[in-house]
């Protein structure tokens, strides 16, 4: 049997020479039958976008507050922006959330996009807010998540904010109040 620590194959890379002709058969014919020319080359796009009518939230990040929205008709108050209520349809005004809650549930991740990818494991938390009736999706900072434990659930938790605020909702993460 191989000794797993030494290696029987050579690393896979998506590198490869610089290519700078192609032969091409000289019967047309046969152009059908040449191999199919794959490149590699890096691709940026800048992408100019708006957050509409979400911008105030977004600009509460940057000042360290929380904003939620309440239904002008039923009264029914999101922890997320929401210009239109889900429950009746009427319109919702922005209010000022409390930067404390407790923890609803949580999840730890192991695997995620390629932005999170290099900082797994960590914990996705749904935070629920005094007075409100949804929840926020955010980050658990500051515990361990190999220690993982449900008697996290209702724990109390703090909004923090990111100092340099990048207009993400990662902007805010939570940590034990
Ligand atoms: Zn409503």
């Amino acid at each position: 049997m191989a000794d797993k620590t030494i290696p029987t194959q050579i690393e896979e890379t998506d590198d490869g020479q610089i290519l700078f002709n192609v032969p091409l058969p000289k019967n047309p014919e046969q152009f059908k039958d040449l191999s199919p020319i794959i490149l590699k080359q890096p691709y940026h796009i800048d992408y100019i976008h708006s957050y509409g009518q979400d911008s105030p939230w977004f600009a509460g990040l940057a000042n360290k507050r929380l904003l939620g929205t309440k239904c002008q008709k039923c009264g029914y108050q999101f922890a997320t922006p929401k210009l239109s209520c889900m429950e009746c349809g009427s319109d919702c005004d922005w209010v000022e959330m409390p930067l404390e809650g407790n923890l609803h549930t949580f999840t730890v991740c192991e695997f995620g996009s390629e932005e999170f990818l290099k900082e797994t494991p960590y914990i996705l938390c749904l935070v629920e807010f005094e007075g409100f009736n949804t929840l926020l999706l955010s980050r658990l900072i500051g515990v361990n998540p190999r220690e993982a434990s449900l008697d996290w659930v209702g724990m109390k938790v703090k909004a923090k904010f990111r100092r340099n605020s990048k207009f993400k909702p990662t902007d805010v993460y939570f940590v034990p109040a």
